[in-house]
């Protein structure tokens, strides 16, 4: 529970920060920031250099990205000085428990406890298509995974020759044919020579892959 100074305290530090927001929003460098939007402060682009339009978009580009965040953190105080007047400040949204007052001191517009505050930035900058698919095209996940992926895609180019040396791998490589992820995996087959064995349209045989050869020489140790 927080005590009536740390609570008028938090409450100045927020409508001092208020301020400050709406200062920035209002005065961009001297001047309302619409009628600065043109920072060069050229009339025409006809006659300017393709390099000069870059840095113009560049900086307006700069310029809403810091309005945007602005404006966030100022939803976010009223949100924090609403919390105040209602008596919910100082409390988790979603637990009930005390926030402890350092955390309000360094995250004044804070409404949950660290537990509760999640990764909100990482959340709503992340590809939508990352909830279904795996970013990462080797996922060190313990359980096998039996679909046809990204990284079963890759293995079957990867085995005709990558660029990977043994450095870029942290187990033991002896081979350049094993120069990529899981090259000793075992796919396609139930038996081991179905591996190597391919077939043409027709489903005749074609020939052996070049996986062929390490296999007869894993046969020729192990005899
Ligand atoms: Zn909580």
């Amino acid at each position: 529970m927080l005590t009536k100074e740390q609570l008028t305290e938090s409450k100045q530090r927020l409508q001092k920060r208020k301020k400050e927001l709406q200062e920035q929003l209002e005065d961009h460098f001297g001047k309302p920031y619409e009628q600065n939007k043109e920072t060069t402060g050229e009339l025409s682009n006809y006659d300017n250099h393709p390099g000069d339009h870059g840095t113009e978009l560049f900086e307006q580009q700069k310029d809403l990205a810091l309005n945007e965040h602005a404006e966030t953190e100022l939803e976010q105080i009223d949100e924090a000085l609403q919390a105040i007047d209602k008596g919910t400040y100082g409390v988790c949204a979603v637990c009930g428990k005390d926030i402890p007052y350092e955390r309000l001191e360094a995250v004044p517009t804070a409404l949950t406890c660290v537990d509760h505050a999640g990764d909100t930035i990482y959340e709503s900058s992340r590809p939508v298509e990352e909830e279904v698919i795996s970013p990462n095209i080797n996922p060190e996940i313990e359980e096998e995974q039996v679909e046809y992926d990204a990284e079963d895609a890759w293995q079957e180019v990867a085995r005709y020759g990558t660029s990977e040396t043994p450095s870029d791998f942290y187990e033991d490589k002896e081979d350049y044919d094993e120069m990529y992820p899981n090259s000793d995996e075992e796919t396609g087959g139930t038996e081991n020579p179905e591996e190597f064995l391919s077939s043409d349209i027709e489903g005749d045989y074609s020939g052996v892959t070049p996986n062929h050869k390490k296999y007869e020489e894993d046969y020729d140790k192990h005899r």
